[in-house]
């Protein structure tokens, strides 16, 4: 049987926080050093469904790639969502422990470079080592990259979003897991044919794609940063191996329900729907 410090020590030596962004609030969040800890739960996020599933699963200790506490909280009182489960996971003796940028750094594009066949040359940013650049095994179109990207992350309701010719031939690749749109410039820089990420908004994804910048590939946070789960759980394992571990499968991102035209191409002009007749639904 290990103890949570055991646990926090092998995480730090596979992740060092030194190398975490200095904003970044990695490490031990809740949790008592000397308690025991039998298994380990690997989430995306810290929350009510992950810590419920922690609680129900008999993990001792939920390791989560978000931080619990990122920015200045002055209350975990129980009248709070985050305060109701930050509770129940201190009433349980539930231990959670957070590797965030310390693990892009490590793991986090690799996680999605590897399965989809890129040679990692180099960080998309030099100086926080965040991201990848690097060149596909085998080259191929737009369409199909997005389809290979579609096997590697979970399916989610949000999907996937591609913009840019859907048969231009794709070879280099620029990777950042998570919330990306900083990093449009460097993608360009790098010479990338299409930039894999999450999170892009309007504004700087067609003043890209508009200022003549590479194919994107936008699918949603949590979906690109789940694949860097079952790193972090076999790197553990391996330096505690009687530990029992299990990667979270629940869908953490916001997004439930996705209305969308499917690929049907996109169309030049919008056109709107007729009008409903109004001598259907007359108001009494
Ligand atoms: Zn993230």
């Amino acid at each position: 049987m290990y103890t949570v410090q055991r646990v926090v020590d092998a995480m730090n030596v596979i992740y060092p926080p030194e190398s975490a962004e200095a904003w970044d609030r990695v490490g031990l969040s809740v949790g008592v050093p000397t308690e025991s800890v039998r298994r380990v739960l690997f989430a995306v996020d810290p929350c009510a469904a992950t810590v419920q599933e922690a609680i129900t699963t008999g993990a001792d200790m939920l390791i989560t790639h978000h931080p619990l506490l990122l920015r200045g909280t002055s209350s975990v009182a129980a009248t709070t969502g985050k305060g109701c489960w930050m509770t129940e996971a201190i009433r349980h003796h539930l231990a959670i422990f957070s590797a965030h940028t310390n693990a892009d750094v490590a793991a986090s594009t690799r996680a999605l470079a590897e399965p989809l066949g890129v040679n990692l040359e180099r960080p998309l940013e030099a100086e926080t080592g965040i991201g990848g650049v690097g060149t596909l095994v085998e080259p191929m179109s737009l369409r199909n990259f997005a389809h290979a990207v579609e096997r590697v992350i979970p399916r989610v309701p949000a999907g996937i979003l591609v913009a840019g010719d859907p048969d231009a031939r794709i070879e280099r690749v620029a990777i950042c897991s998570g919330a990306g749109q900083s990093l449009l410039d460097a993608a360009n820089a790098a010479g990338a044919d299409v930039y894999l990420t999450a999170d892009l908004r309007h504004h700087p994804a067609t003043d890209h794609l508009w200022n003549g910048g590479c194919a994107l590939v936008c699918a949603t946070h949590f979906a690109t940063e789940w694949p860097l789960l079952g790193y972090m759980q076999a790197a553990l394992a391996e330096k505690l191996p009687e530990l029992e571990t299990e990667v979270s499968t629940i869908v953490t991102d916001a997004w439930g329900l996705a209305l969308r035209g499917g690929d049907v191409e996109p169309e030049r002009t919008w056109r709107a729907p007729a009008p409903a007749s109004n001598t259907e639904h007359r108001p009494d």
